[in-house]
């Protein structure tokens, strides 16, 4: 009998925890999704050789990331609802936004040094909105 009333005291808890995310906790999930984007796109600079400037995470409404004349990037982080593959390729897209302040042929050459299957991400990435 015991382990019945424990059963269903821990199935009334996980219900309990299904509750929705409190302010509190989003803001905590933000922080942690902040976080290891930050760490990505230092480990991928760092991986092959680009200067970066300042990281910025924001919830941006309409671009994936961004890239100021300065070197400093700018990361919307819903990204993280992708796998990682399109989160390094959109990392890789602005850091190469350093090197190359447009969209030429040479840009995605060098995209494409970093990122061979670009272009299936980059098709990915287009059939979702932020
Ligand atoms: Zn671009």
């Amino acid at each position: 009998m015991t382990s019945l009333i424990l059963r269903s005291r821990l199935s009334q808890k996980n219900i309990d925890d299904y509750k929705p995310f409190s302010p509190k906790t989003v803001l905590l999930l933000k922080k942690t999704a902040k976080k290891s984007l930050v760490e990505r796109v230092h480990n991928i600079a760092e991986k092959y050789h680009f200067q970066v400037g300042r990281i910025s995470i924001r919830s941006q409404k309409t671009r994936w990331g961004s890239c100021s004349s300065k070197g400093n990037l700018s990361f919307n982080y819903n990204l993280l609802r992708f796998g990682k593959e399109i989160v390094d390729y959109v990392i890789i897209h602005e850091l190469c936004h350093i090197k190359e302040m447009n969209h030429s042929e040479k840009f995605w050459k060098l995209v494409e040094k970093f990122c061979p299957d670009y272009r299936r991400y980059r098709k990915e990435l287009k059939g979702h909105s932020i």
